[in-house]
């Protein structure tokens, strides 16, 4: 059964953050961009959710398009923040790692100015993963775990859970512009990415968990076999 729910920031997947349910409480994962906030509640609501069963908040990465309204939806909510502490201090100055934002198209840099200069209200993030510690989402009634996959920033985090469904965020992306709104199979790069040797490496740890469906931070879902071709053939 389908767990994970998409969220749209912008229409036709151009930035998406997730709902995971839970049998005890539901797991918000990404804030979109600043003021992003009451979309993602309305959003929330629309699926039938009630906002005092979020039980918590997973920032996959220092990225602005990611962790813009995680101040005021942690607050809005009233659940706590988790975060990889390579991309914690994205959240606690308010601004995306810059070192992170490389291009993986020359057209790119243009986008890298606009999130490099882009400021979110700063949050102290309370939940801290390290290194390669596994955070467990049992407590929510949820088979699966947040995991470190990192490569497209230093402290990406990646949710896989048991039925084979799994949120890789900007591991890679789909479709033709940003956010894949025509050919929704065709696997592309998302704008930046700080390690792409690190990125396959990860890629590949994922499709060795059991692992079907992936939810991307920009455009629609991939299966597998898209997903082995991007590693294999876009990543070096
Ligand atoms: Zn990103
Ligand atoms: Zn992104």
């Amino acid at each position: 059964m389908q767990q994970i729910n998409r969220l749209s920031i912008l229409p036709f997947g151009m930035i998406n953050s997730y709902v995971i349910r839970g049998a005890k409480k539901h797991v918000l994962v990404d804030a979109g961009l600043p003021d992003s906030e009451k979309q993602i509640l309305q959003q929330l609501q629309l699926l039938g959710l009630s906002l005092k069963d979020i039980g918590l908040l997973v920032i996959t990465h220092g990225h602005i398009d990611h962790f813009g309204s995680a101040n005021a939806l942690s607050k809005a909510l009233d659940v706590p923040i988790l975060v990889h502490e390579n991309d914690a201090p994205a959240l606690s100055t308010g601004k995306s790692l810059v070192a992170t934002l490389k291009p993986t198209q020359a057209y790119w840099n243009l986008l890298k100015w606009k999130l490099s200069a882009d400021t979110a209200t700063p949050v102290v993030p309370d939940l801290i993963l390290r290194a390669d510690e596994v955070f467990s989402l049992k407590e929510f009634g949820i088979a699966g775990s947040v995991i470190h996959t990192p490569g497209h920033t230093p402290g990406s985090l990646s949710i896989v859970l048991d039925n084979g469904e799994a949120i890789i965020m900007d591991l890679a992306s789909s479709g033709i512009f940003l956010g894949g709104i025509l050919c929704r199979s065709r696997m592309k790069h998302p704008p930046f990415h700080h390690d792409k040797s690190l990125v396959k490496h990860s890629i590949h740890q994922l499709l060795a968990k059991n692992t079907e469906t992936f939810y991307l931070g920009h455009g629609y879902p991939v299966n597998r076999k898209l997903l082995l071709h991007y590693a294999e053939t876009m990543l070096g």
